[in-house]
């Protein structure tokens, strides 16, 4: 390979990163979610693109899900989904969780009240052999341990989104 063929290559892949990340950024752009507080745009979409990785397409926005980040008084508690008439699905997230929880513990609350709020799903508090929960629907009760990580999060989607279409 001569070294001109290779700027050439370095200069055609930094071309493609750069598309590839404004192609991105226009669609988080473009997405809103009515109701829902910003912050949690960014996850409401990563749900729904986990969704259709798996063949199930989800709209949230369409399906009237709102959500906010305010005070959970219930001791213990970090995430809900509400059912008032005026918001039927209505995911709370609390503000203490939320100022200090890394980006993995977000997402997983968010998916799991939107496991209630969207998917229908109830609690599954089974555990894996090594006493880690099965699911992250779990109910933070059963004594299962939460390992919901970049590494093993795959197993957990696949878990959420199948038992919630057979359900
Ligand atoms: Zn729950």
């Amino acid at each position: 390979m001569t070294y001109f063929n290779l700027i050439r290559i370095i200069a055609f892949s930094f071309l493609i990163t750069l598309v590839a990340c404004g192609k991105e950024e226009q669609i988080q752009l473009n997405k809103e979610y009515q109701g829902v507080e910003a912050e949690l745009w960014s996850y409401f979409e990563k749900f729904e693109a986990e969704a259709a990785e798996r063949g199930m397409a989800i709209d949230l926005a369409t399906a009237g899900i709102t959500g906010s980040i305010e005070k959970i008084h219930a001791h213990g508690t970090v995430g809900l989904c509400n059912h008032r008439l005026d918001q039927p699905n209505h995911v709370v997230i609390d503000i203490d969780f939320w100022t200090t929880a890394s980006d993995n513990a977000k997402e997983m609350i968010i998916f799991h009240e939107l496991g209630h709020c969207y998917l229908e799903r109830g609690h599954n508090d089974a555990k894996n052999s090594d006493g880690t929960c099965a699911s992250i629907m779990r109910s933070g009760r059963g004594g299962c341990i939460d390992f919901y990580t970049s590494a093993n999060k795959n197993d957990y989607l696949n878990e959420l989104y199948t038992e919630g279409s057979s359900n």
